[in-house]
């Protein structure tokens, strides 16, 4: 048999390849784009007092449509609503085919890909070339919660200036 077909198991079913576009791309420029994502932060800090006052609720719709082209374009966003990027050298761990947010599973394969798509870099070693770019490979070391699917969808940029804008 040969290594590729060791998965799926009998009956089970190999979860659909995850699209690329740019994510690869996106983890290579880890440092610039994370550089940018702290003043784009810093941009939405500042401005909460007047998204406050226009109202979070109105906004959710359009900022979320705005952040799903733009982060489905750059990393294969799923829009969970609980954006971890920061935390995973830019590489979206919803891409994982086993789901995992807390990765690497036992499964790389020798090569740095997939145990489930042996044509795609295992999303886990991604991150970590992600993060020692972006010089924070400690992050990965942080347990991420269990995803809450009542977000899935909901835009991440508008929670990351609600939470700041709290007292
Ligand atoms: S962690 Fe969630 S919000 Fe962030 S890029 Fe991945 S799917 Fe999108």
């Amino acid at each position: 048999m040969r290594a590729e077909d060791a998965f799926p198991v009998r009956g089970v079913a190999r979860p659909a390849l995850p699209r690329r576009s740019l994510r690869l791309w996106s983890v290579r420029h880890a440092r610039g784009l994370a550089a940018f994502y702290r003043g784009f932060e810093r941009g939405l800090r500042a401005a909460a007092p007047l998204l406050r006052r226009i109202g979070y609720a109105r906004l959710e719709r359009p900022v979320a449509g705005v952040e799903r082209v733009v982060k489905q374009a750059l990393f294969d966003c799923r829009m969970c609503g609980q954006c971890v990027l920061s935390a995973t050298g830019l590489s979206c761990p919803m891409n994982c085919p086993k789901g995992l947010r807390n990765g690497p599973c036992g499964g790389v394969r020798d090569n740095g890909t997939c145990e489930v798509h042996p044509q795609m870099p295992c999303v886990w070693v991604k991150a970590f070339e992600g993060a020692e770019r972006m010089g924070a490979v400690a992050r990965l070391g942080e347990a991420q919660a269990p995803i809450d699917h009542r977000k899935t969808g909901r835009s991440s940029w508008l929670q990351a200036a609600q939470a700041d804008a709290a007292p």
